[in-house]
């Protein structure tokens, strides 16, 4: 009897060589994949030092856009940022371009077979990856006082929030543990924690858990066991990742994923490593790993764990590239080409003691259009403004007497005045440190609405009266709910 299988159709993909040691860990890794079976149709891109050098300040070039966008995956080499100013983050110009909002890191530690103080550790960070104070967005709103906008969106959390438990789901992972500091951050950090909420209910099955996030990190700097998947905002994912990678005692060996509604890229966590470019002795490790995630996301998870087995086979038996090498551990020294023949030869292997990997293919939900409605207010009431003052006399008093002043005379109050947060007026404390930057709070009595009229009024009121200003917000009320945060000591 025949039994017919459909043939796995071949997928193209982008690859960029890099710098450093890239082109050999690229070599090394497309020939694990080959080898492995992998069905890609490869199209290669240049990136990074060269492209820089030619006046392109991104490090891409146009055409290999064309190829990213035309693909939607990127199998990317390390490249080298050339010293000096003036050079865009590659990087972050591709996760933003082509919209990679969860990046994917596995921290693992293989124990005994690499050092490491936490033998147990298998966890998985989701770092929301296009929001936060990522979005770039900074102002010298005086001579004294500079600002950086944190901008956290229901979509985008969401969006994260759906990939985290659809990513634990799918690996068999048990619990997913969200890192927030909504303590003090209540709107930005609190729709943060508060989208994890409502998304963890649709997860019956997985266990949930919230620690702020200094608490959080701490803890998994000590003890990493307790945790599974861990998904957090965009800056604290920044750190905890390279904590957790850290520690696991596999920088050289981790890859990781930043996946877009689309588009992908996959790479591996260290850099160029310039030092031992061209020697025949850095891991290929962490580029193959990212490979395997890739090979997961373009349903070929199957060829995925075969690698991933194959690789954990190596490592129990001590072949070793320089970087995990342990005289009396390690059974033997292993270059790039050959550590990646040992990988090769091992295909269809599992490994003894440690955990054979099994991949599923990952399916991924999200609908942002949908969340974009559900977050919509069907009231929205404007009811103040915060007209921020650059003084460098630090006059509160004469301040207050003008805005007060204002206020009465446009029927909108001045309701008190901060510095750096804190109350100044009225009944500021001695001791609290001013700056040069004000902020001037006017507001209708509660449930009264106020039209743009008064607060141009307002503006122009404050100009005349010998005052200047050099930034305000307005305050609304959505559905009845405040969308602004009370002064401190208000
Ligand atoms: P690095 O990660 O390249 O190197 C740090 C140390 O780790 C070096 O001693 C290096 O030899 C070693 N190392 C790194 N990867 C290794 C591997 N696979 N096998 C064996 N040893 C390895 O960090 P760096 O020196 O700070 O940066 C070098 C260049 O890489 C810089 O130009 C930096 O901008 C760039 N970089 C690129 C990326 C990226 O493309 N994603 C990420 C980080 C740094």
């Amino acid at each position: 009897m025949s039994v017919s299988t459909t043939p796995i159709k071949n997928i193209p993909i982008t690859v960029a060589h890099g710098n450093g040691i890239g082109p050999e860990i690229m070599e090394a890794t497309l020939l694990i994949l080959k080898e492995a079976g992998a069905k890609l149709d490869i199209e290669t891109i240049e990136i990074g030092e060269a492209v820089y050098k030619r006046g392109i300040s991104t490090g891409i070039e146009d055409s290999a856009w064309e190829s990213l966008k035309r693909t939607k995956v990127f199998l990317k080499a390390p490249i080298t940022t050339p010293q000096g100013g003036g050079f865009k983050s590659l990087n972050v110009t591709i996760r933003k371009t082509l919209g990679l909002f969860a990046n994917v890191r596995p921290c693992v530690s293989y124990h005994p077979f690499v050092q490491t103080k936490h033998p147990l550790m298998d966890v998985v960070i989701v770092r929301e990856n296009e929001e936060d104070v990522y979005a770039g967005i900074e102002y010298r709103v005086s001579d004294e006082v500079t600002q950086c906008l944190k901008l956290i969106s229901a979509p985008g959390c969401q969006k994260i929030m759906r990939f985290a438990f659809e990513y634990a789901k799918q690996n068999g992972r048990k619990k997913v543990t969200c890192f927030s500091k909504d303590n003090i951050m209540k709107m930005t950090d609190g729709l943060f924690h508060k989208t994890y909420d409502e998304v963890a209910k649709e997860y019956p099955d997985i266990q949930t858990e919230h620690y702020i996030v200094d608490i959080g990190m701490a803890r998994m700097a000590n003890t990493p066991e307790r945790f599974d998947v861990v998904v957090t905002e965009n800056l604290y994912g920044d750190i905890l990742s390279d904590i957790a990678a850290e520690i696991a005692g596999s920088v050289g060996l981790a890859g990781t994923a930043n996946i877009g509604e689309n588009i992908a890229m996959f790479e591996a966590i260290h850099g160029s490593a310039p030092d031992i470019a061209g020697q025949n002795i850095g891991n290929p490790s962490g580029l193959m790993l990212s490979a395997v995630m890739m090979l997961v996301h373009i349903g070929q998870a199957e060829i995925g764990s075969r690698i991933h087995n194959a690789w954990l086979s190596c490592l129990e038996e001590g072949l070793h590239t320089k970087d995990i090498y342990t005289h009396g551990k390690s059974s033997a020294l292993l270059g790039t080409k050959e550590f990646a023949r040992a990988v090769i030869e091992r295909l269809g292997r599992h490994p003894t003691s440690m955990k054979p990997v099994k991949y599923n293919t990952l399916t991924q939900g999200s609908s942002a259009d949908y969340y974009r409605q559900a977050s919509k207010a069907t009231h929205k009431k404007l009811v103040g403004l915060d007209l921020y003052l650059a003084d460098w006399e630090k006059r509160t008093e004469m301040i207050a007497s003008v805005c007060e002043n204002v206020g009465q005379k446009v029927g909108v109050p001045l309701t008190f005045i901060s510095n750096r947060g804190v109350k100044v007026w009225p009944d500021g404390s001695a001791e609290t440190f001013c700056t040069d930057l004000y902020r001037c709070r006017f507001m209708a009595a509660k449930g009264i609405e106020i039209s743009y009229e008064q607060i141009q009024a307002l503006q122009s009121a404050v100009l005349a009266g010998g005052l200047t200003y050099s930034k305000l917000e307005l305050l609304q009320d959505f559905d009845g709910v405040a969308g602004y945060s009370a002064g401190q000591g208000e």
